[in-house]
């Protein structure tokens, strides 16, 4: 299986890398700047090929970049809606330059516009950032929990804006967290294959191309956002054994977003998780 974290890069990219070697992560994501906004730093050639040559020697592969959470790609507001796009542009160039395979999005909230209403401007704001775009790093939509007024929460609202799209190069990212919280059920092997066969049938698993594994602090179809650590919430291990042995899920890549801190915290985590799996 293909199995990583989410790392923090507080000590650049380069020890970024070196943690996941030391991890044995194959896979990896990150933020490419501050996830709560401000200029990002800029990369050196240096610290740029030493990452990419990390990555390759140690087969971590792929490389996740986040977006930060500070925009929202649905708003209506001229301003935010701009610094929204200038930052997609900025992140995608990033990814590219760290060799990412994906950049991964959240959608953000309508703020009160409605959900059509706050899917279109996802859809605008986009197209618009990808105008132009001839890079490698593929845009994945990722699925969001519903709260408030945050669009994304169904397949049929990330289909929406895919469809919407004026790139070949795009995908989903699906937070089996976020995925709970909104009401899809994944707590044995019977639901996660009733979940898998809705996406499969409104997104289709072709466009599936990563999952964030986190277990869920609250219940099914609560809409909040709070990931826990795997087997300790309420999709549980039964849960999560069903999802990272699954056939159809197999060449999908896994990236854990749990409460975890330490290298050693890590490790017990990811040995944790190569149990459920099997591997
Ligand atoms: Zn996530």
């Amino acid at each position: 299986m293909r199995l990583g974290i989410h790392t923090r890069i507080n000590q650049g990219f380069v020890k970024a890398a070196e943690r996941m070697a030391r991890l044995q992560c194959n896979a990896c994501q990150m933020f490419s700047r501050s996830p709560r906004g401000g200029k990002a730093r800029a990369l050196s050639q240096e610290e740029v090929n030493q990452f990419r040559d990390l990555c390759m020697k140690n087969d971590i592969n792929p490389v996740a970049i986040h977006i930060p959470y500070v925009l929202n790609l649905a708003t209506s507001d001229p301003e935010m809606h701009q610094y929204a796009v200038d930052m997609v542009k900025e992140d995608m160039s990033r990814a590219n330059l760290l060799g990412a395979s994906y950049l991964v999005l959240h959608m953000g909230s309508h703020k009160g516009d409605g959900t059509e209403k706050g899917l279109a401007q996802v859809a605008k704001a986009l197209n618009e950032a990808i105008k132009n775009y001839h890079g490698e790093a593929m845009l994945l939509l990722e699925n969001t929990s519903g709260a408030g007024s945050e669009v994304g929460s169904t397949f049929e609202q990330l289909k929406y804006v895919l469809d919407e799209l004026k790139i070949p190069r795009a995908g989903i990212c699906f937070d089996t967290c976020h995925g709970f919280a909104a009401g899809y059920d994944l707590t044995d092997k019977a639901k996660v294959d009733e979940t898998l066969r809705k996406l499969d049938e409104v997104v289709s698993l072709a466009n599936l191309k990563l999952i964030h594994a986190n277990d869920s602090m609250f219940p099914l179809g609560s809409t909040k956002d709070r990931h826990a650590v795997i087997g300790q919430g309420y999709i549980g291990e039964k849960g999560f054994k069903a999802i990272f042995r699954h056939p159809l899920l197999k060449n999908v890549p896994f990236i854990l977003e749990i409460p975890v801190d330490s290298d050693e915290d890590w490790e017990r985590n990811l040995k944790a998780v190569r149990r459920l799996a099997g591997s």
